[in-house]
C-alpha cells in the first residue's frame, strides 16, 4: 500500500505575509512550521519598536485576499481601520484641499495599525502550526532540503552595533536604519541551535526585503535579481491626539494627509487614538543640511508651518533628531521560485516604494494567487514522496505562479515609483484632477 503523508512547508518570517500564508496552507491541510526571529507579537500591548512605519494603508487588494484564506480577517481588519476617503493637500500657506479617491461611489483606503494587523495575523494562527520565535534562518541547505536557524546570542556577538548612519548592509530585517530602533531580542536568549536542520518539502521565503532564503536560492539557480534605492530617506514623526477636538483628531480624520512640497514631501496617516503618524520623505543629502537642531527648525517652520503648530516645535524636532532615517528600495526577483522546494513572498519577491500603497497589498495578493494556482493545478495535502523528495507537479504550479505574478509585480514597483512624483508635486497641478487614481495614496 502507498503511503502519504501531509506536505510540509517550513515558512520564514510571521510577518503579515508569512502569517497568512501559514493560515492559507494550514487551511489546505499542509503541515506547516513558521520561523520568526523577532518575539512573540501575541498578547502584547506594544509594538516592537524597530518595525517598519506604524500604520499603513490597506487596500481593497489586501482585503480581498485577507477575505479567499478567512472571511472573517478581512471583516475584523476593516472594522480596526479609519476609512479614508481621498487625500488633503496642505499648501503651504495653510489651506487645505480635499481631492477624494471616488466622489462617485465613495471607495476608500483603509489606515491600519501595522502591529495589530500583525499581532492579529499571528494569533489567528492555530495551535496545530509549529510556531517558532527568536528562531531565525541562517542557512538553508537545499541539496538536503533542510533549513538552519542561528541562536540570538550567536546573533549578537557578530552584529554591529546600529548608527544612524545609511549602510545597506547593515539592515535590519525589516530595512530599519539604526538610530532609535531597540532590538527587539534580549541578550543572551537562547534559542534552539539547530544542528540536525529542520527538513521541508517547500521552504518559504516571507522574510522581507533582505530575504535570506531569497540568498540561499540565488546560489542554486540563474535567477535574475535586482535593487533599485531611491535618493529618499523616510523618517517617522508622531502627531499626538488633541483632547479638546472631537475624537481627539486635530486634522480629519478620514483623509491622508499630504503636504507636497516637491522634492520632498511630510504625510500623515490617523490612528485610532487620534494621533497621526506623520512620515517625512526627503533626499538623504538634504538630511545632511539639517544637521542643526536650528536648520532643521528652520526647515520645518518654511516648508511645513501648520505641522509645527499642530505637533509643537519641540517635539517635532525631537522626534526628527532621534527616529531612525529609513531607507526605499525597490527589489525584483525572477523567478521567485526553486523546483518544488522554495517560493519567495511579499517583500522577499518584491520590496517597492511604499508610494502606491501597494507593497504589503501585493505581498497578501500573493498569498491568494499562490492558493488559487495550487487549486488550479490540483495539489494536494497530501504526497506519496518522501520528505524533501522534488515533486514535479508541484514544481510544475509554482513556476507557473512566478510567471503569472511576474509582470504584475513589476508594474505596480514601477507605478509606485512614478506616484512619488504624483504625491510630492501633481497633486499641486489643477491637471491632477484629471488623474486621480482609486486604491493609491
Ligand atoms: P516584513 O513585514 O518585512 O516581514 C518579514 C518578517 O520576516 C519579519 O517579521 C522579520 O522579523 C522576519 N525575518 C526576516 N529575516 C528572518 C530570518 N532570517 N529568520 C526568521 N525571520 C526573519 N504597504 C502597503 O500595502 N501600504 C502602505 O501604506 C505601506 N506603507 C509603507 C510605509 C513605509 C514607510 C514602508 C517602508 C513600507 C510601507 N509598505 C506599505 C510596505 C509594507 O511595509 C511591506 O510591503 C510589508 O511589510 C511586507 O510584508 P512582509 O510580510 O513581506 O515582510
Amino acid at each position: 500500500m502507498v503511503q502519504t503523508r501531509p506536505r510540509k512547508a517550513l515558512i520564514i518570517g510571521a510577518g503579515p505575509v508569512g502569517a497568512l500564508t501559514a493560515l492559507s496552507l494550514h487551511r489546505r491541510g499542509w503541515e506547516v512550521e513558521v520561523w520568526e526571529s523577532r518575539d512573540d507579537p501575541r498578547g502584547k500591548d506594544s509594538a516592537p519598536s524597530n518595525l517598519r512605519s506604524i500604520n499603513l494603508a490597506i487596500s481593497s487588494r489586501g482585503l480581498e485576499a485577507l477575505r479567499s484564506v478567512d472571511p472573517s480577517l478581512a471583516e475584523q481588519f476593516q472594522a480596526e481601520a479609519i476609512p479614508m476617503k481621498g487625500r488633503m493637500i496642505h499648501h503651504v500657506d495653510g489651506k487645505q484641499e480635499s481631492q477624494l479617491y471616488d466622489p462617485i461611489h465613495g471607495q476608500c483606503i483603509n489606515s491600519i495599525s501595522r502591529p495589530i494587523l500583525n499581532q492579529r495575523l499571528v494569533e489567528s494562527l492555530p495551535s496545530s502550526i509549529k510556531l517558532r520565535f527568536n528562531a531565525k534562518l541562517s542557512s538553508v541547505d537545499f541539496a538536503h532540503r533542510k533549513a538552519y536557524g542561528a541562536s540570538p546570542s550567536q546573533e549578537h556577538s557578530t552584529k554591529k552595533k546600529k548608527t544612524s548612519a545609511l549602510v545597506p548592509g547593515e539592515e535590519d530585517d525589516d530595512g530599519a536604519i539604526g538610530g532609535g530602533g531597540k532590538k527587539s531580542k534580549s541578550k543572551g536568549k537562547e534559542d534552539h541551535e539547530d544542528e540536525e536542520g529542520t527538513p521541508f518539502d517547500l521552504i518559504i521565503g516571507c522574510d522581507g526585503s533582505w530575504s535570506k532564503v531569497r540568498t540561499a536560492m540565488m546560489r542554486m539557480d540563474r535567477l535574475d535579481f535586482s535593487q533599485q534605492f531611491i535618493p529618499h530617506a523616510y523618517i517617522e514623526l508622531h502627531m499626538p491626539a488633541d483632547p479638546s477636538k472631537p475624537g481627539g483628531y486635530a486634522i480629519d480624520k478620514n483623509h491622508l494627509h499630504i503636504w507636497p512640497r516637491h522634492a520632498f514631501m511630510l504625510i500623515g496617516l490617523p490612528n485610532k487614538d487620534g494621533s497621526f503618524t506623520l512620515t517625512l520623505f526627503c533626499p538623504f543629502s538634504s538630511l545632511a543640511t539639517l544637521d542643526t537642531r536650528d536648520a532643521a527648525a528652520r526647515f520645518f517652520k518654511e516648508n511645513f508651518p501648520s505641522a509645527v503648530e499642530i505637533v509643537g516645535e519641540k517635539r517635532l524636532l525631537d522626534d526628527f533628531e532621534k527616529n531612525p532615517r529609513g531607507n526605499l528600495v525597490t527589489i525584483n526577483v525572477t523567478p521567485s521560485v526553486w523546483s518544488s522546494h522554495a517560493v519567495l513572498l511579499g517583500d522577499a519577491s518584491h520590496s517597492m516604494v511604499p508610494f502606491y500603497g501597494q507593497g504589503l497589498n501585493c505581498g497578501l495578493e500573493d498569498v491568494r494567487v499562490l492558493n488559487s494556482v495550487l487549486e488550479k493545478h490540483n495539489i494536494t495535502s497530501t504526497t506519496e514522496k518522501a520528505l524533501g523528495e522534488t515533486d514535479s507537479s508541484l514544481e510544475l504550479a509554482l513556476k507557473a505562479y512566478s510567471l503569472e505574478r511576474h509582470e504584475d509585480l513589476k508594474a505596480i514597483c514601477e507605478l509606485a515609483l512614478q506616484n512619488y512624483t504624483e504625491m510630492r508635486s501633481h497633486v499641486l497641478s489643477p491637471l491632477h484632477q484629471l488623474r486621480r487614481h482609486v486604491d493609491t495614496l
